[in-house]
């Protein structure tokens, strides 16, 4: 028996459980469905190439979706201590501040969670990286005197990310607050398949393999933008029909829930030439045979490397106006012919949408917990996506023309400099894929209220991605931390108002509120964007 327990340890899993604890609120367990994260794969940043697809990985695939030609597409999600953000490309980014403004939600405007960032921000150290591939240096050329800023999706900016590694190791949600509070205890292998009621009070929750565990103050599902919707309809909580339908037993009906399913589409262009980006090719052997006693030895090459090094913010069309896409920089030949070790080099730029339109559902197979959700991504069922996105790709190839790459310059392989106009639609809709930023599910001010509580019940809180009601403007890790932050704050300040066994005054909250660091950085100053398309799984 434990006070809070905290379904799945990922990026905002991480973070509520550590402050949970730290503010004295109550004793915490994470109850995680994969292993630990306790792996050379996962701190070594290039390790995240062999981590997708592997035990660590949900590996989800979505429904057929109509307006990508009936494909599926994949969605990695992590399946570890430290969740997606153990398995992710470390691009650290807030968003814009216009995304939270945007949420309309009370407390959760811009001036109300930059101080939550800030504070994840202490942890997590993100910084920029020691040494990008030559490349990624010169990305911000191709934005001309824009280019030499931090690239941040507040404007048009392009450059070098900011990323949370620390000494060439992945710092991630687990290794930065969870492991540290050793306080907290952390089950591993202990997949969820729904919770224990009492009235409308959660007393517990129901493992898969049938065994229990109890929670004498609450419950935080934080199983991400899949698993925490699935969970909830699995316990009574979501569209009554779908339910009844599934043979569940419906106890709040909630229209909402699996609804709001949103993520960044995106396409990308493939460079390929000798001697340009890393690659496999013969030349590059003894630089791949020296990589990993260059490591070991100073934590830089080839293996430092997050995959994603650069990032650029752009408007599609080139309008003075806001950035509409972003885009990602691999300074790595990836190849899009499905041959694993392709003896090649090369680079990959994609264009992502900021504020896709476009938006899906998730809903159960079947009551199952084994039995895979279906995932509707609902990617470009928005006209105005498609067109955005061709938009997007024609720039950026006009843009990547002007950057300062030298004789490291490559060719456009895939799909090719002549794929333009109508073609290059057909290319998207053949072969967009997204981010890996599902979001949306669970969204504030619908199922969720704007403190977190699954609406209609007294101690179930949810605090992951799946809350944000639109995705931000760039790569979700950090919004996930800094939801986990806020989650704890409220919780925590619920418990010493509410709890009748609190004889703490409330002031004992508000006084473990960490000051900000001398060396907190401005908002304007972090920034910097991860990503692959589909064409990298
Ligand atoms: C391959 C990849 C690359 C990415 N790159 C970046 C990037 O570079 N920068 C960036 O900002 N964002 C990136 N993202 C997105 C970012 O990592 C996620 O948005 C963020 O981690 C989401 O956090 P979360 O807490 O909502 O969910 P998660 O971190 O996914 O955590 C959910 C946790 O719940 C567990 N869980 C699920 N179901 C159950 C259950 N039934 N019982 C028990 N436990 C369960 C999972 O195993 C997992 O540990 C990437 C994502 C992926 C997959």
């Amino acid at each position: 028996m434990h006070d809070y327990l905290v379904i799945g340890g990922g990026s905002a899993g991480c973070v509520v459980a550590a402050e949970l604890a730290r503010r004295e609120a109550g004793t915490v367990m994470v109850v995680e469905a994969g292993p630990s994260e306790h792996h050379p794969l996962v701190s070594i940043p290039f390790g995240l190439i062999w981590l997708l697809g592997s035990r660590r990985d949900w590996a989800y695939r979505s429904a057929p979706m109509h307006a990508v030609g009936g494909r599926t597409i994949a969605i990695p999600r992590g399946r570890m201590v430290g969740g997606s953000g153990a398995i992710n490309s470390m691009v650290w980014f807030r968003g814009r501040r216009s995304d939270f403004d945007g949420w309309n939600v009370p407390g959760w405007a811009w001036s109300d969670v930059e101080p939550a960032f800030e504070a994840v921000e202490i942890h997590l150290k993100p910084s920029r990286m020691d040494d990008p591939h030559v490349l990624t240096k010169g990305l911000a050329s191709m934005l001309g005197a824009k280019g030499q800023t931090i690239p941040t999706p507040e404007y048009e900016s392009a450059g070098v990310v900011t990323n949370n590694v620390v000494r060439g190791r992945r710092n991630s949600a687990a290794t930065a607050f969870l492991r540290p509070r050793t306080e907290v205890e952390v089950r591993t292998g202990c997949e969820v398949d729904a919770l224990i009621w009492s009235g409308d009070r959660v007393s517990g929750v129901r493992l898969v393999d049938g065994g229990e565990i109890k929670a004498a103050k609450g419950v935080v599902l934080s199983s991400g933008s899949i698993g925490s919707p699935s969970i909830l309809m699995r316990s009574g909580v979501g569209p009554q029909d779908h339910l009844s339908r599934l043979g569940i037993d419906a106890r709040i009906e909630a229209p909402e829930v699996g609804e709001n399913l949103h993520d960044h589409p995106g396409t990308g262009l493939h460079f390929e030439g000798s001697g340009t980006g890393y690659g496999l090719e013969l030349a590059q052997w003894p630089a791949w045979a020296w990589a990993p006693f260059r490591y070991v030895l100073t934590r830089t090459g080839r293996l430092a490397s997050p995959t994603v090094e650069g990032s650029a913010f752009f408007n599609a069309r080139g309008d003075d106006a806001e950035p509409d896409v972003q885009s990602h920089f691999i300074p790595f030949y990836l190849d899009w012919q499905g041959r694993k070790y392709p003896l090649k080099s090369g680079y990959f730029a994609d264009v992502c949408l900021c504020r896709p339109k476009s938006r899906g559902s998730l809903r159960l197979m079947s009551k199952e917990a084994r039995a895979a959700p279906i995932i509707d991504l609902g990617l470009l069922r928005d006209d105005s996506d498609l067109e955005t996105l061709t938009a997007g790709i024609e720039r950026l190839r006009a843009l990547l023309a002007k950057a300062d790459f030298g004789p490291r310059r490559a060719v456009e392989a895939h799909p090719g400099p002549d794929v333009t106009g109508t073609a290059l639609k057909d290319h998207i809709r053949g072969n967009a894929g997204t981010a890996y930023h599902p979001v949306g599910t669970l969204r504030l001010g619908g199922p969720v209220t704007a403190r977190l509580r699954v609406d209609g019940t007294e101690n179930l809180w949810v605090a992951d991605a799946s809350v944000m009601p639109q995705v931000t403007s760039a790569n979700t890790n950090a919004p996930s931390m800094m939801i986990g932050w806020k989650a704890a704050e409220f919780i925590a300040e619920d418990a010493a108002w509410k709890g009748p066994d609190q004889n703490k005054p409330c002031w004992a909250v508000t006084r473990i509120w960490p000051k900000p660091m001398p060396h907190a950085r401005s908002s304007n100053e972090w920034s910097m964007g991860w990503m692959t398309t589909g064409s990298m799984t």
